[in-house]
Order: C-alpha cells, then sequence, then structure tokens
C-alpha cells in the first residue's frame, strides 16, 4: 500500500491516477519495485545465515566421533599387546 504524493489518500497498486486529486503516478512504481527487491534480498540473506547456523553444528559432530575412537582404539592396541606379552611369559 502507497499513498497519494499530493494529496495523502491511499493508493491501490491498480490505480494510475489518485481518485481524489487526479494526481498521476508514474513515479512511485520504481520505488516500490525497489521495496521488493531490497524484501526478496533480505528473505534470501536470511535464508543464507540459516544455512550457516544449520551447518556448523554438522561440521562438528562430524569431527566429534573420531576424537573418542582414536584414542580408544589406541587403548585397546596397547592393552591387547600388554597382555599377549603377559600371557606369553
Ligand atoms: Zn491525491
Amino acid at each position: 500500500m502507497s499513498y497519494c504524493s499530493n494529496c495523502g489518500a491511499k493508493r491501490e497498486f491498480e490505480e494510475k491516477v489518485c481518485s481524489l486529486c487526479g494526481n498521476v503516478f508514474s513515479e512511485e512504481q520504481p520505488i516500490i519495485d525497489k521495496d521488493a527487491r531490497i524484501r526478496e534480498l533480505e528473505q534470501k540473506l536470511a535464508h543464507l545465515e540459516q544455512n550457516i547456523i544449520k551447518d556448523t553444528p554438522k561440521k562438528v559432530e562430524k569431527i566429534s566421533p573420531w576424537i573418542f575412537i582414536t584414542p580408544l582404539a589406541f587403548m585397546i592396541i596397547f592393552l591387547g599387546f600388554f597382555f599377549l606379552i603377559i600371557l606369553v611369559r
């Protein structure tokens, strides 16, 4: 919804001439298009920001199991050799 720059009356989007004072709305159209474009870009930015927020924990989740698995594997191998040496003797 925009307003007449001459008399301030509410203007419907399809109206090309003000119903109150007869002012022609030729200059206002690009401003409305710019606003729509800005809103569109803001929505895209918000969507991208949400994707970044979603992606960040996934990377942490991928790394975290190996932080636990790797030392455990070394512990099991070390203890395996330790008990083998004791059993052989
Ligand atoms: Zn008007």
